[in-house]
């Protein structure tokens, strides 16, 4: 039997990246890829369109729901991430949303870190509020104990990011999943800023991940999109959500009791939320994020590369009054980096300059390599002011929780040669008060 490098789990994370989960003999052997850009598929016969419909059979039936390409892109990331089952999506929010509404109805609530990704804020402070659903955040992100205090009978998940933005803060996860798992809440981990290739959510407690895969996954800035992964076998009938058994039992005369159980967070956000609330992922999105994929780890050690190099030349510059970034021994995350991140703790870095917000924005003019621009995770290097744009609108006390201060300054580090961004900063930051 010919080799199946596509469904070989043993196989290195690099390898993987290239082949997992497509398997050409499936596609007239083309060997990348193909875009299935089409809206609907022929559903054969008339009892294939049943089973299709009511989910008994894998299959695709309506592009809202699901597509070959866009199907090959969740075995992929699946197979990285060593979880069960993932969903693709529109963008990173919409998968963060579309999570939250398949895990909390009005009256719930969602325990979160304060320091998030400004959307992630704007859902958890503004949107969701007004629809009955609480997000409640953490007295002290980086304190266990704190999300611990925060969890009552109405919390249906706790939220956190694994390099938190812009500061990479790093939280302590084995930790705050074992709280979560003690009250039978799961832990959701927006992985966005690490990958799977930095970090592994699942082995250290998480029970779900989201991601952005406009940024390091795509990693050329050429698209906007999401993946939520499922890592599978959390216990949603332990009478804490009340959705999924209502769910199970509408589901389980057509799926496997098995395979619903085991991945029931996936099939509700597909079946509830993608197929009806729309925030489907285009296939020809899914092309690129493969494309992109196919270098992940490459990219990613370039990036961690520079950001050091980057991270200690702004630490040494008399110009710059703090940096952020948990690779420094002196961070307040670098003991946390260490055990969680031994490949390297991204490639985020925020700094605060000497001279507030004037000499702020001096530097983002200044620039010449580094893009002023909010993106992140882009093989390019990009500069932004976080106060003004990610974190714009915010009032002050909350943008200052989430460490975002006037002079605070956010570089995603690309991989381009390292001499030439060192060069670059400098030559923005020379006259600077020091
Ligand atoms: C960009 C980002 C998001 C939102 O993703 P979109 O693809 O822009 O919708 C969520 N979380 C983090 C950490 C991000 O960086």
């Amino acid at each position: 039997m010919a080799y199946r490098a596509f469904d070989d789990d043993t196989l290195g994370f690099t390898t993987r990246q290239l082949h997992a989960g497509y398997d050409p003999a499936e596609h007239h052997l083309a060997k990348t890829t193909p875009i299935y850009q089409n809206s609907a598929f022929e559903l054969g016969d008339f009892d294939r369109g049943i089973r299709l419909f009511s989910f008994a059979e894998e299959g695709h039936s309506y592009g809202r729901y699901s597509n070959p390409t866009n199907d090959v892109l969740e075995k992929r990331l699946s197979s990285l991430e060593g979880g069960g089952a993932a969903v693709a999506m529109a963008s990173g929010m919409s998968v963060i949303a579309n999570t939250f509404l398949n895990l909390a109805v009005g009256g719930d609530e969602i325990v979160a870190a304060k320091t998030l990704y400004g959307g992630s804020l704007t859902l958890l402070k503004k949107i969701l509020p007004q629809y009955g659903i609480k997000g409640v955040f953490a007295e002290d992100s980086d304190d266990p104990s704190s999300y611990e205090a925060a969890i009552t009978d109405r919390t249906k998940a706790v939220f956190i990011e694994s390099l938190g933005n812009p500061n990479a803060n790093i939280a302590d996860m084995e930790r705050i999943a074992e709280i979560a798992h003690r009250r039978n809440v799961p832990l959701v981990v927006d992985n966005t800023f690490a990958t799977p290739y930095l970090f592994k959510p699942f082995d250290h407690g998480a029970d779900v991940i989201c991601y952005s895969a406009t940024k390091y996954l795509g990693g050329h800035g050429t698209l906007i999109a999401g993946v939520g992964v499922e890592k599978g076998g959390f216990d949603w009938l332990s009478g804490r959500y009340p959705q999924f058994e209502k769910f199970f039992e509408e589901n389980r005369e057509y799926i496997a009791e098995e395979t619903l159980k085991k991945h029931m967070f996936s099939k509700r956000l597909r079946m509830t939320y993608l197929c009806d609330m729309g925030a489907h992922m285009s296939p020809t999105t899914a092309f690129y994020i493969l494309q992109g994929m196919e270098t992940l780890s490459l990219r990613m050690e370039r990036h961690v590369q520079n950001a050091r190099k980057v991270a200690g030349f702004l630490a040494s510059h008399p110009a710059v009054k703090s940096v952020s970034y948990p690779g420094l021994p002196d961070s307040p995350y670098f003991a946390l980096a260490e055990k969680y991140f031994p490949k390297g703790p991204g490639a985020i870095i925020s700094f605060r300059i000497k001279g507030g917000l004037d000499a702020a924005k001096r530097v983002l003019e200044r620039v010449r390599l580094f893009d002023f621009m909010v993106n992140v995770g882009d093989a390019k290097s990009l500069i932004v002011h976080a106060a003004t744009s990610t974190h714009f609108g915010q009032p002050v006390e909350v943008q200052e929780a989430a460490g975002v201060f006037e002079d605070t300054i956010r570089l995603s580090v690309g991989i381009e040669d390292e001499q030439d961004l060192i060069a670059d900063l400098d030559q923005a930051l020379r006259g600077i008060a020091s």
